[in-house]
């Protein structure tokens, strides 16, 4: 697998890397020309513990909580992850294809994980989430409008957005007004390997 094409390419500069077997090949001709912001916390509603890595790399210990029981055996994964602290852990290359959205449809268009970038944050619907995720996320997605001419602003949805009535993340307590002035406002932001 390391020898097929374009699998080294796709890995941020910067970020802790934790590769996840749960990917595959993009369609021919897709774009990238999606972002998906969603949220993860394992057990749910508890931060820190490393699981969502074990779980990312099918490596969750089914008999460590009942729920990881239930989920132990779905093959799942994100292109990014980033932790109440704001440090990001990539997954998956963004060259290749995740599998963080499902069944799901944007604009007409089927099949989201074929053209999207997944970028979990640690929380819950309901729990604001930390100045240093929106700080990191916004960077991110710098990066990633500056790197993928079809991606836009608006074009940075929420999972709830493409997967309505079945998913509801990243929930109300994303503040989607206060991430679009942050990434419109060059200002706001440091370089992220700074302190
Ligand atoms: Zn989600």
């Amino acid at each position: 697998m390391m020898s097929e094409e374009g699998w080294e390419e796709g890995w941020l500069a910067g970020v802790r890397l934790c590769p996840s077997p749960n990917c595959g090949e993009r369609p021919k001709g897709s774009e990238i020309s999606l972002l998906v912001i969603h949220n993860i916390s394992l057990p749910p509603g508890q931060f820190g513990g490393g699981y969502i890595e074990q779980f990312f790399t099918n490596q969750l210990n089914a008999d460590e909580h009942s729920y990881f029981a239930e989920i132990a055996d779905l093959q799942v994964s994100a292109h990014l992850f980033i932790d109440r602290d704001g440090a990001v852990v990539q997954f998956v290359p963004l060259s290749r294809r995740a599998w963080h959205a499902g069944d799901s449809s944007f604009a007409g268009c089927a099949n989201c994980n074929d053209y999207s970038i997944g970028i979990e944050l640690e929380g819950t619907d309901a729990q604001p989430y930390s100045a240093n995720q929106y700080q990191s996320l916004v960077q991110i997605c710098r990066e990633l409008l500056l790197a993928y001419p079809a991606l836009s602003a608006e074009r940075i949805v929420g999972h709830s957005d493409i997967s309505p009535g079945r998913k509801t993340d990243p929930g109300p307590a994303f503040d989607w007004a206060h991430f679009f002035a942050m990434l419109a406002d060059t200002d706001t932001l440091q370089e992220r390997n700074d302190e």
